[in-house]
């Protein structure tokens, strides 16, 4: 690759198959106005670059404005600093002939020096910043690409989908999912098929089916959500065209979610819930009378707690899925029992877990007006680290959709051949966004039951995996009724994968049926984007291979025991707080510590920019009676060691490390 600081020829290739060589001159050309400067509001890393640096790098970085790049030119250090790091960044100009070398070495190591600082003090994400891939760079010199179902190859072969079998293999046997995926629904004859004989019904419709994500667990909520919304709403799943021994349906009748309170009646040739159409023919058909077919009675209504993630209120908004404040609203709804209005999303318990009484009550006033329940649990909030308890809520929701109809649906619809054919499901889907927890817990918990783990008596830790089911009561045997439809996981949080990376998985039988299958490719289009990081199974597979049970087990423990000493240092200052000894300028004299069960997460009163900036730490404002909390929080991962705690419980000590203007 030329510099261009010299004149460079190009050859040109004629159809005629002549040759032309043109010579070009360095920085001829442009596509562009000149580069302008940033103004003073551009953004600026802080710890990238230090007032130091600025003379050092100055010869480097001539700044147009060169009154300003004095350090006693007046402007302020950040703006400064942002104005250098603009500087050292920038890349090849239009009229400029490429970068010096020297200036993308110097780029380069302030970087990499950047990180390194960072790894030394990263505390305040639930993320792994310390991490051992290096052995892995050869991998960084080809395209791994996973594009298309994980369960076929297809034509693309330049993919690891073979390690990422692996891996989601490896993630069912701990989320006790059944395994391996049943490949049947992948068979390209199968699919393709207008030979009948070919389809075959599946032999385990309740094997795991999921994928390795690119786009984080934020992925895996929206393809959760989605698939969820599909299922409620009497969309064709894969597994029906496997039953039904027919494909080619023709498109599935609720196309249309722009207004996800009247999704059209389904149409010949596609699926229908509980509609008009043929109404008659299906109760004779069914043995039974289907219940009020209203409009609104098959739109799932979605229901999270406050607490939950960003992801899932974007979720909801892209997949135009109605919360129930939403559509009560919408449909004025008087306020359930309990509540003088209707809450925005469902109340959280002040640890930070779902309130699993509010979210009966709201999902009754739904479940008795037909409305099907999109759940979304959390296994470890962000800010708090909070496990919802997944099994209380479902001893308590299984009997409202018993109540109310919900356990068992009937969906219908007609077959190429005019037949009318029925399907029966759940009227609820239950997510559960496992970002941190659903990878850490699964070893927590292995760790309690070999007995290496010193718990309070009484602490349980939550379930939330594939094996939950509801309970035999007095009234109604539950125990059949499987509770979690889909999880999903972050690769790049307790795990630690150098690149966002994640896990969904859901069971053969709760897969959408495709839209399509791309000859381009040839696999289904099965998963969320086209192509997809082949690298994050790559290393995902790594990870897992160099690590045992009981390695993670040992790291589960390290994690849990390092948020238990910080939550108790934490405490001890925060004696020292209340009794006047420290900080004695506070107001409210506390620090605001708290910790969820089981978390790794340790919330305190927020510190100094100084601090902020130092150990990475995160913000969240709280109000409680009225009064706003400015908080921050440390999240205990693998990296973390105790002497980086001892190193923050000593800063918090100083003076003014609580003084927000410092
Ligand atoms: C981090 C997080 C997410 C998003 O995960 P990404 O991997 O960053 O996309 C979702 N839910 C919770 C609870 C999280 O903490």
């Amino acid at each position: 690759m030329g510099k261009g600081t010299s004149n460079q020829t190009f050859t040109n290739y004629h159809d005629n198959g002549k040759l032309s060589e043109v010579a070009c001159a360095p920085g001829s050309g442009s596509l562009t106005d000149p580069w302008k400067q940033p103004g003073s509001n551009y953004p600026y890393t802080p710890g990238l670059l230090a007032m130091d640096d600025v003379n050092k790098l100055s010869h480097l970085l001539p700044l147009k404005n060169s009154a300003s790049a004095t350090p006693n030119a007046g402007s302020r250090p950040d703006e400064l600093l942002g104005k250098f790091e603009y500087e050292l960044f920038k890349l090849q100009q239009p009229h400029d002939t490429g970068l010096s070398e020297e200036k993308r070495q110097l780029a380069l190591s302030v970087t990499r020096r950047f990180f390194d600082r960072c790894k030394a003090n990263f505390l305040g994400f639930p993320g792994v910043v310390s991490l051992s891939y290096s052995h892995l760079a050869d991998f960084l010199d080809v395209e791994v690409n996973n594009v298309g179902d994980p369960f076929t190859t297809g034509s693309s072969l330049t993919q690891a989908k073979f390690m990422e079998r692996a891996v989601l293999d490896y993630f069912a046997a701990v989320w006790k999912a059944e395994w391996p995926h049943d490949v049947r629904t992948q068979k390209a004859d199968v699919i393709d098929s207008s030979d009948k004989q070919l389809v075959t019904a599946l032999e385990n419709p309740s094997s795991y089916w999921g994928f390795v994500t690119t786009m984080g667990c934020t992925e895996g909520n929206i393809y959760g959500l989605w698939s969820g919304r599909h299922y409620l709403s009497g969309e064709m799943m894969l597994v029906d065209g496997h039953l039904a021994g027919e494909y080619g349906l023709g498109r599935p009748a609720n196309e249309d979610h722009s207004d996800g309170l009247s999704n059209g009646q389904g149409k010949s040739g596609s699926y229908f819930v509980n509609g008009d159409q043929e109404r008659a023919t299906l109760e004779k058909l069914s043995g039974t009378v289907l219940r009020s077919p209203t409009k609104e009675s098959k739109s799932p209504i979605c229901f999270y707690s406050s607490e939950s993630h960003y992801s899932i209120r974007k979720a909801v908004v892209l997949l135009k899925i109605k919360t129930f404040h939403k559509a009560a609203t919408k449909l004025n709804f008087p306020p359930p029992k309990g509540f003088d209005s209707w809450p925005t999303e469902v109340p959280s318990n002040e640890d930070g877990s779902i309130n699993v009484q509010s979210l009966a009550v709201l999902v009754e006033e739904f479940a008795k007006r037909g409305y099907p329940a999109l759940i979304c649990f959390n296994s470890g909030t962000t800010f708090k680290g909070a496990y919802d308890d997944v099994e209380k809520a479902a001893d308590l929701l299984l009997p409202i959709f018993n109540r109310h109809n919900l356990l068992n649906r009937s969906f219908y619809y007609t077959d190429g051949k005019g037949e009318v054919r029925q399907v029966k499901r759940h009227g609820f889907w239950v997510h559960v966004d496992g970002a941190l927890g659903a990878t850490h817990m699964p070893f927590l918990k292995m760790a309690q039951m070999q007995g290496v783990l010193e718990l309070e008596p009484d602490t349980t830790i939550p379930d939330f995996d594939f094996a939950l089911r509801g309970k035999k009561t007095q009234h109604y045997d539950y125990s059949d009724i499987e509770v979690v439809n889909s999880i999903a996981t972050s690769g790049h949080k307790w795990i630690g994968c150098p690149f966002p990376s994640g896990v969904y998985m859901t069971k053969t039988k709760y897969q959408m049926m495709p839209r399509e299958k791309p000859s381009y490719i040839l696999t289904l289009d099965t998963t969320l984007s086209g192509s997809r990081s082949g690298l994050a199974s790559v290393f995902t597979w790594d990870y897992l291979a160099r690590h045992s049970f009981n390695d993670l087990m040992e790291k589960a423990v390290h994690c849990h025991n390092l948020a238990t000493a910080l939550a108790g240092k934490l405490r001890v200052l925060n004696d020292l707080v209340e009794r006047g000894e420290l900080h004695p300028n506070l107001s409210p004299p506390s620090l605001w510590v708290s910790r969820s069960p089981l978390s790794l997460a340790v919330v305190f009163r927020r510190p100094n920019k100084a601090i902020m900036h130092s150990y990475i730490l995160s913000e969240e404002e709280e109000f409680r009676d009225g009064e706003s909390r400015k908080l921050s929080h440390v999240y205990t991962m693998g990296h973390v060691t105790l002497e980086q705690i001892e190193r923050l419980i000593h800063d918090l000590s100083q003076d003014g490390a609580f003084d927000l203007d410092k």
